[in-house]
């Protein structure tokens, strides 16, 4: 059984997990953790096409 999660690209279908960087998305907050810093959403960027998603 596997946990991972596969992400593709919606644009260009790349699924190379080293060419999809995962970074917070600072515009949408989807809680504040008990010390009081934002936990941020993540989005994808592709490193092929550079599309965030
Ligand atoms: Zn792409």
């Amino acid at each position: 059984m596997s946990d991972y999660k596969r992400i593709k690209c919606p644009n260009c279908g790349n699924e190379n997990p080293r060419k999809l960087h995962e970074t917070p998305d600072k515009n949408k907050v989807l809680y504040y953790s008990m010390q009081g810093t934002p936990v941020y959403a993540k989005q994808v960027k592709c490193g092929d096409c550079g599309m965030i998603f």
